[in-house]
């Protein structure tokens, strides 16, 4: 089934600017007193010393004097002034990081007894949302027949416990941006947390909930985790298999109602149509989220009873499977379970096949064969403590990302050296008929027939 049941979880120094003592040559013009008592031909040869000696001490001189200059006062400089960006860096990364915001004033206590909410209860959207789009034509749902989407993501507000953990969040949004301006999907980057009790994994959930209700006009919100990476840059999400339904979600429905796993469905990569149900669904998986008490508390009741659950406080993913198990009636009719293809892959039965992928496939097929998505996770690679050896994500991470990034490049004539290297190198050579390439590589159109799910 491509699940594995093991996953939980520098300024330049610059010399000092030494001024070089210029040396004027005293064109034949100048006598002095002593010269003048000399032999004109031994005159000329002490001339010819004096200047001989003249430029060898100028030259001593320089080189003492740039030594000096450079190494003891430049550096110095140089240091110091490294030593200052260093405190400074510091000093504003643990105030970022200490989360102490005196006027913060969004800080509200949670009483275990009163059902936490989203928000205050919205019934009507589907008419009011109805009404808006009648009256706003310039913003439709639906452009040249095709649902408009939002992709959205988002990482916590602070830096990273480490920079490559910065880094890989910068390469996941670039692949996000280049898998979304391919396919004329919009994107959201969120690093706010919009509500303090929902930090973490719980944070998608008054994300999406406050884009539905601002953006009446998108159809679909895409929620993508900053550890999933798109991995088919040609594969398109087959959405008029959707019509009828208002969730759309990677998972095996047999590990959802026969085993009720707790990954039997994957939370990095889900799709809410903008309406009521959707606003509904939200309403009803967010009280387990509040963190503290509630949260600790509903980890409890997720482990007791999802298969496979190591004892820990609520996330976001269990608590939707534990909702849709024990609400099925109410909520599954409208949820479209996919497995066809790879709305979401779990990395580690997949960034090790990219080479025989390579081989043997090619884009546009967004199953085992070429993954759509690829997801991280437990790698954790902006926090500290993920499941695995970090090296090994670390490195994984980088082959995904070179996978996907080879698709995108190779229209521009380059491809990376190798999975593992982020140097690229030519692939073809220049012509004065470009036009040919992008006929050829331009993977906006399905050069490699339909792209679409084997089932
Ligand atoms: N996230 C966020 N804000 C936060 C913490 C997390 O937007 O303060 C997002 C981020 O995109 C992250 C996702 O929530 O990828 C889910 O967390 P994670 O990927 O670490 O969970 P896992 O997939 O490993 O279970
Ligand atoms: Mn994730």
């Amino acid at each position: 089934m491509g699940q594995d049941t093991a996953t939980p979880l520098k300024r330049g120094g610059g010399g000092g600017g030494a001024t070089l003592p210029t040396t004027t040559a005293n064109g034949g013009g100048g006598r002095t007193r002593v010269s003048s008592l000399i032999p004109p031909r031994r005159q000329i040869h002490r001339t010819f010393n004096n200047i001989k000696i003249t430029i060898l001490c100028g030259f001593v001189t320089i080189l003492v004097l740039r030594g000096y200059i450079g190494v003891n006062l430049g550096t110095s400089d140089a240091d110091a002034v490294n030593q200052h960006l260093i405190e400074e860096t510091n000093r504003i990364l643990s105030e970022i990081r200490s989360d102490n915001d005196p006027d913060d004033l969004t800080d509200t206590e949670i009483n275990p007894n009163v059902t936490y909410t989203l928000g205050p209860k919205i019934t009507n959207w589907d008419e009011e949302r109805k009404i808006w789009l009648d009256r706003n034509p310039d913003f439709p749902n639906y452009v040249n027949g095709k649902a408009r989407i939002l992709l959205v993501t988002g990482s916590p507000p602070n830096p990273c416990d480490n920079a490559i953990g910065d880094h890989y969040l910068l390469k996941s949004i670039k692949n996000k941006i280049d898998y979304c301006r391919l396919h004329g999907i919009e994107i959201v980057y969120n690093m706010a947390h919009l509500d303090k009790e929902l930090a973490g994994y719980w944070a998608k959930l008054p994300l999406i909930r406050r884009l539905m209700l601002s953006h009446p006009e998108v159809e679909w919100i895409w929620w993508m985790d900053s550890d999933a990476l798109f991995t088919d840059m040609v594969f398109q999400l087959p959405l008029s298999k959707y019509d009828g339904y208002n969730l759309v979600i990677h998972g095996y429905p047999d590990l959802l109602f026969d085993q009720k796993s707790w990954i039997a469905l994957n939370t990095g990569s889900f799709l809410f149509r903008n309406c009521q149900w959707s606003l509904d669904l939200l309403d009803v998986w967010a009280p387990m989220g509040p963190k503290g008490p509630v949260r600790d508390e509903a980890g409890k009741i997720l482990t007791a009873n999802l298969k496979g659950r190591p004892a820990f406080e609520a996330d976001d993913q269990s608590a939707l499977i534990y909702l849709l198990i024990s609400q099925k009636d109410q909520w599954m009719n409208k949820v479209f379970v996919e497995n066809s293809y790879y709305l979401h892959g779990y990395w580690a039965g997949l960034v090790d096949r990219y080479e025989e992928m390579i081989e043997k496939y090619h884009p546009g097929l967004g199953d085992e064969r070429w993954p759509f998505v690829t997801h991280f996770v437990g790698c954790k690679p902006c926090g500290s403590y993920g499941d695995y050896p970090v090296e090994r994500c670390l490195s994984s991470m980088e082959r995904a990302f070179n996978f996907a990034d080879n698709q995108v490049i190779k229209l521009y004539g380059f491809g990376h050296r190798g999975l593992l290297s982020p140097k690229i190198k030519r692939i073809r050579n220049e012509t004065v008929t470009p036009l040919e390439f992008v006929d050829q590589y331009d993977i906006r159109r399905p050069v490699h027939g339909s792209s679409g799910s084997r089932s």
